[in-house]
């Protein structure tokens, strides 16, 4: 027997009808290129996306067809998110960090037929333009005044494409399982991937990373995704945001510490959701100049493992609750989130504040198992690890065209590719990125956790830990820091303030001092490059101590 309640499509144009409708006159601030201050709001963000749809349609754009945007985090790549995915095209968010071989390669896979970009893209698009065989139309995301003077191939202004539609398009309704957004993984290692999520995956997704115990999104937040909507949807903030009826603050290409901290201020942040390095910038900042964040009242972390020491300085600069999270680009993200439980209130304070630095719990929607080696299930006791699976509805199945290669195991679960533990909290751990395990005599070495623990030394910025070949135990651990400004720390002064924190055998058996770390394009340190520097180490440098084991 059917139920008898309504059939409705879960549609992202119903998100953005809903804010414009119940919530249209709140804000969706955004700092422009030349540093102005821009106030739209959900109603006029509704009707420039159906007007955009409408210029598409306009174009030849149909259902189906993949749209690409280069754009950072502003009002417009908010109208473009609602205006592609609502006709029923597909949003491809390309992400201009990266190379330009892997720019063009993405956007050549997607098949794109139309490109928005924003005016500082503009080089980079003019560079790789030749070989953007399927791009039929370029648009930039600017008002006429501000277009590019016309040579080379031809460009489209969007302000003025909008002029010229008609505020009378209607949001068409079709099967929310239809395509929605596209996103490629960054591609560390192989090519980039595509990850194809549908109108109702999407949906559930942000309806789920509403709730209290997940980023608790309410109508009198004001949020600031400094994690770029260029990749994974920004954590499903342009979609929660208008759900819930937040304000919006966007802070386009100014993503350097003092005018984010500007902007919190300012706008009176309530929300802000970064990666590690982001988060450790705008700590040092605040600590430099002797500012804090007293709006702020939660801070998500995700991307990369949360150190401890950026965790307290979080706290202390802005009282805010800080929220880890876990997921990845075929996740939609959100596959773990660290909000306290009932059992969790039971512990002390310092029991319940090492658990929360844990990666968290799956909220409802999806599931997660861990594996030995065999493929079977590991006990939740804190300690067993090994691969991490998961399993939900806006968890990818596959990736786009790339033919029939199996993604998930039999019983539909996709594999993560990180290590984890389960504690009997429910709490997941993950120690490491299969690829960045440090095998050491036949055990692993978690670098997450040598790298928090250098992390936590107050004359350390940045720490990594990497696995170089070692002619008796296979890899041995080797530190890459960076120091703080002015600091003088050498190796030996570093390894001793390790060394009764971490078992004997974990210590690094060398410190190399950097001035950088390599970076991914999402600002993740890029493991990789360090390895291939480094592989070596042990076997070429003369009179390295060797053997912490
Ligand atoms: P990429 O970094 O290649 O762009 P993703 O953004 O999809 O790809 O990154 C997903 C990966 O990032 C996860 O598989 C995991 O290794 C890592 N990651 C994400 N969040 C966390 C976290 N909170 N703690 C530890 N690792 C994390």
């Amino acid at each position: 027997m059917k139920g008898l309640m309504q059939e409705h499509e879960l549609l992202i144009s119903s998100v953005i009808r809903h804010a414009a409708e119940n919530h249209g006159d709140r804000e969706v601030v955004t700092r422009e290129s030349d540093g102005r201050i821009t106030r739209s709001c959900y109603a006029q963000v509704e009707q420039r996306a159906r007007q955009l749809a409408a210029a598409l349609v306009g174009l030849g754009i149909r259902p189906g067809d993949r749209v690409a945007t280069l754009a950072m985090n502003s009002y417009r790549h908010l109208e473009c998110y609602y205006g592609i995915s609502g006709m029923g095209a597909v949003l491809h968010t390309v992400n201009p960090r990266l190379f330009a071989e892997q720019i063009s390669y993405i956007i050549n896979h997607g098949q794109s037929r139309a490109l928005l970009l924003d005016p500082c893209f503009l080089p980079l698009v003019e560079s790789i333009a030749p070989r953007l065989k399927k791009i039929e139309h370029l648009i930039v995301l600017t008002e006429s005044t501000l277009m590019p003077p016309a040579g080379g191939r031809p460009m489209l202004c969007y302000e003025q494409l909008l002029d010229a539609a008609p505020g009378s398009y209607q949001w068409p309704s079709f099967d929310e399982r239809s395509a929605a957004s596209l996103c490629y993984t960054s591609g560390t290692t192989g090519q980039p991937k595509g990850v194809l999520y549908s109108h109702r995956s999407t949906l559930l997704h942000a309806l789920v990373s509403l709730q209290a115990d997940c980023f608790g999104l309410r109508s009198v937040d004001a949020v600031l995704p400094i994690v770029p909507m260029f990749h994974v949807h920004a954590w499903s903030m342009p979609y929660g945001c208008a759900m819930a009826g937040a304000k919006m603050v966007l802070p386009g290409n100014h993503v350097d510490a003092p005018s984010l901290v500007e902007l919190i201020q300012s706008e009176q942040v309530t929300m802000a959701l970064g990666v590690p390095t982001v988060w450790s910038m705008l700590v040092n900042h605040l600590r430099d100049s002797g500012q804090s964040l007293p709006s702020l009242q939660r801070a998500v972390v995700g991307g990369a493992a949360l150190p401890p020491a950026i965790r307290d300085a979080l706290e202390q600069c802005s009282g805010a609750r800080v929220i880890h999270a876990w997921g990845m680009t075929e996740t939609s993200p959100t596959g773990a989130v660290a909000t306290t439980t009932a059992n969790l209130e039971q512990l002390s304070a310092d029991e319940r504040r090492a658990e929360l630095l844990k990666q968290g719990r799956p909220p409802w929607g999806v599931e997660l198992k861990i594996t030995n080696p065999e493929g079977e299930p590991l006990p939740s006791d804190g300690i067993s690890s090994g691969q991490l699976w998961i399993r939900g509805p806006w968890i990818a199945r596959g990736y786009f065209r790339r033919g029939r290669e199996r993604v998930l195991d039999e019983d539909g679960w996709f594999p993560t590719g990180d290590v984890a533990s389960r504690d009997a909290y429910g709490f997941i751990k993950i120690s490491d990125r299969t690829k960045d395990v440090i095998k050491s005599g036949g055990e692993w070495i978690s670098s997450i956790d040598i790298e928090h623990i250098a992390t936590a030394h107050p004359q350390v910025r940045f720490a990594a830990a990497v696995a170089a070949d070692h002619p008796k135990w296979g890899e041995r651990p080797l530190l890459i820091v960076v120091r703080a400004d002015g600091s003088a720390l050498g190796a030996e002064e570093l390894l001793e303030y390790m060394r009764p924190r971490m078992a004997r055998w974990w210590l690094p058996d060398a410190v190399v001092f950097v001035s950088e770390l390599p970076l991914t394009a999402t600002g993740k340190v890029l493991k990789t490059s360090l390895r291939a520097a480094y592989r070596d180490y042990f076997l070429t440098a003369p009179g390295q101590p060797t053997g912490n084991r």
